[in-house]
């Protein structure tokens, strides 16, 4: 029996991001501290079967229509592909996609391809080798670059970009970013900064808002609102320059979208957050591990989800920070 995943303020939650690890390649300033951040321990890491039985019991009993893979990093999840392959065969109508900084991508788009990955989302934040440093504080850049060209050729499309910008960093680079998305055929969403960072540093008068990004592009572009209706997608998208080519806005902080929200989230050590900002979680590993029934883990995902807040509460006085970070969550 099919059941909606329903909270009390009329929200049905079809879009699962399932985090496979909490490991990253990468130590992005906005995510990560240099060093230092301990990694979930390995027997608390759902194992692929355990991820495959709690997505199962998403899309089989809990109407769930969309799976994003995320982490820290998917792509260095060894059993990706399988996941992936395994995922696709719950049905041909399922949405399947894969956030990553997409380190390796060259070498797995094909295979995530050929397994029913669908698209995929890259996170690059600039084009200038030195400001790509300072973010992530790794020199990939070109691992980036021929990731993305790979998922393109292997026909993961849309391949869409996600930025942050950062003040004094690279908000600078956001034309330059769109020129070339739209040279590449790529999606390009500017993400403004949250307060997910492990390092609790966040400050809302560093943060780039939506406001300061539209006039960074009117500069070289004509952004005209898209008239499909933004729905439950956190986007807000514009035409560019009379299009065909489009760009997104996604201002979680300044115009929060918190009421057409469509996600459920389960960490990679299967507790399930019924919001990004969510102080508690559900245990659905300690369920599953005690030998709960399918149908068991079912009324405990629905009971989560049952709790959401009506917003995520950034601009309350009284917010909180959740302890978790964002590469701990899934972003
Ligand atoms: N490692 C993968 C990646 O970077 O795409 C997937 C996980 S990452 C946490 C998912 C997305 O969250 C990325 O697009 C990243 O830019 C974004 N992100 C991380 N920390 C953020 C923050 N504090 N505010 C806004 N977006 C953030
Ligand atoms: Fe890693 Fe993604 Fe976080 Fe960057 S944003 S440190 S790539 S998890």
């Amino acid at each position: 029996m099919q059941r909606p995943l329903a909270d009390a303020y009329g929200r049905v939650a079809t879009d699962l991001r399932v985090s496979l690890t909490d490991r990253c390649n990468l130590r992005c300033s906005y995510c990560m501290p240099a060093e230092g951040l301990d990694w979930l321990p390995h027997p608390e890491v759902l194992t692929d079967d355990e991820v495959v039985r709690l997505i199962t019991i998403g899309v089989r009993r809990l109407g769930i229509r969309e799976v994003r893979f995320t982490g820290g990093e998917p792509l260095i999840r060894r059993g990706l592909v399988d996941i992936v392959r395994r995922t696709r065969e719950l049905g041909d109508d399922l949405e399947l996609s894969v956030t990553t900084n997409a380190l390796g991508l060259e070498r797995n788009a094909q295979a995530l391809a050929d397994a029913g990955l669908d698209r995929v989302n890259i996170s690059l934040d600039t084009l200038d080798p030195e400001r790509f440093h300072t973010i992530t504080r790794r020199d990939r850049l070109d691992d980036v670059l021929r990731g993305a060209k790979a998922a393109h050729n292997a026909g993961l499309t849309p391949v869409k970009i996600n930025a942050v910008l950062l003040r004094g960093v690279n908000d600078g680079d956001a034309c330059e970013l769109l020129a070339w998305a739209i040279d590449h055929e790529y999606e390009l969403r500017f993400i403004e900064q949250m307060p997910l960072d492990a390092q609790h540093d966040w400050h809302r008068e560093q943060m780039v808002t939506a406001e300061e990004i539209f006039a960074n592009l009117a500069d070289e572009f004509t952004l005209t609102p898209a008239r499909e209706p933004r729905g439950s997608a956190p986007a807000e998208l514009f035409v560019v320059n009379g299009g065909p080519a489009t760009v997104g806005v996604i201002a979680s902080v300044t115009r929060p979208f918190c009421g057409d929200c469509d996600r459920v989230r389960l960490t990679a050590d299967g507790q399930v957050r019924n919001c990004l900002f969510a102080r508690e979680e559900s245990d659905l590993r300690g369920a599953m591990r005690s030998g709960a029934s399918d149908e068991e883990i079912a009324d405990r995902w629905v009971a989560a989800m049952a709790a959401k807040l009506p917003g995520h509460g950034i601009n309350d006085p009284t917010f909180l920070q959740p302890d978790r970070p964002m590469s701990a969550i899934g972003g």
